[in-house]
């Protein structure tokens, strides 16, 4: 079916990318700069690193919860590309107030400070831990939501805080699901990101820690193809607001282990130890809204990309 994505006659000219410091984000700014959009970067670098940051773009330090900071960035900003967060599931139990704090809070700031501005598209990075666990597979954009982490309530809640004061404000707003993001540039912590922890502890000859039976399946998507869908919701002149962004195709935690494992040539073991809390049951996203109406169709596949991945955490690790 051909792609309902129309050409946006009014193509930004500044962007403002919260997070941008970020493994997604960091992504997404390469690839508005490309575009030749001026883009300003607001991170507070806790997680996000200024190397990841092409030279072209501007970055500015700084919280997202700080009224003046943010009213500063916004001046001049025709679309906003919302990415920062804390993004971790098991931390969101841990650090509850921290977690509303940034996720929530956060949000609330930007959007209370987008009045009077120039902006006209706000695109929320969203998660599929909005969706909590699945009642069916694939997941479309319909799927009850009831998010099983204090992260996916604070995903959940800063989406409805984005619709209501677009809508209020006159702004397009897209919230985008992401699902699994894999690739170049995803930090190393013990807590996000399986495919990055399991290829540092394969690096290290170590056992590959599987909370609970392994049989659980996720959508592992590339970072490319992220970004991809991230420029074309910016494009996207249509009504729809909420969309899915994944492969549509699931991979085992068990079947994970055995590729990289393979992949990078290693003979650890597989220690299986409890299930976690808040983490979802099986996802696999529904992506035919996306495909429909943004035209996304995801180029990478798991087996082809692993090699990249591994070879850039080696390079990393060797720095
Ligand atoms: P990341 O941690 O690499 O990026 C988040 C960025 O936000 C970091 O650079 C961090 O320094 C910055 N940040 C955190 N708190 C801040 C604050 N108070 N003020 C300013 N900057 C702050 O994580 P990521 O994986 O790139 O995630 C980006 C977005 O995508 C997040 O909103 C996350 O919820 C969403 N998401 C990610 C995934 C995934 O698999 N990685 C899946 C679903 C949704």
């Amino acid at each position: 079916m051909k792609p309902t994505n129309p050409t946006n006659p009014s193509k930004p000219k500044t962007a403002l990318v919260t997070g941008g410091a970020g493994f997604i984000g960091s992504h997404v700014v390469e690839r508005l700069v490309q575009r030749g959009i001026k883009t300003v970067v607001l991170d507070d670098l806790s997680v996000g690193k200024k190397e990841n940051l092409p030279e072209a773009s501007e970055l500015v330090i700084g919280d997202i919860c700080d009224p003046l900071v943010v009213k500063s960035v916004l001046d001049g900003v025709d679309v906003v590309f919302h990415l920062a967060a804390r993004v971790s599931i098991r931390d969101s139990f841990r650090g509850l107030v921290e977690d509303a704090g940034t996720n929530v809070m956060g949000t609330v700031n930007l959007l209370k400070h987008i009045e009077e501005t120039g902006v006209k598209k706000f695109i929320y990075a969203s998660s599929m831990a909005t969706y909590g666990d699945s009642n069916y597979l694939p997941i479309d954009e319909k799927h009850p939501l009831d998010p099983t982490s204090p992260y996916g309530i604070s995903k959940l809640a800063g989406e409805k805080y984005v619709l209501c004061s677009c809508r209020h404000h006159g702004i397009e707003p897209v919230i985008l699901r992401y699902f699994n993001t894999y690739g170049p540039r995803q930090t190393q912590t013990p807590y996000v990101g399986v495919i990055t922890i399991f290829i540092h502890k394969l690096l290290n000859e170590e056992d590959l820690p599987i909370f609970g039976t392994g049989s659980q399946v996720r959508d592992f998507i590339n970072v490319e193809d992220v970004a991809e869908a991230t420029l074309l919701a910016m494009d996207y002149q249509g009504a729809t607001n909420t969309f899915n962004v994944g492969t549509g195709t699931g991979t085992d935690i068990n079947t994970l282990s055995e590729i990289l494992k393979d992949a990078m040539n290693k003979s650890v073991r597989l220690n299986y130890l409890s299930e976690q809390p808040g983490e979802p049951s099986d996802s696999i996203a529904d992506i035919s809204l996306a495909k429909r109406e943004l035209g996304f169709t995801p180029r990478w596949s798991l087996r082809e990309k692993l090699p990249e991945v591994v070879e850039w955490n080696i390079r990393k690790q060797t720095q």
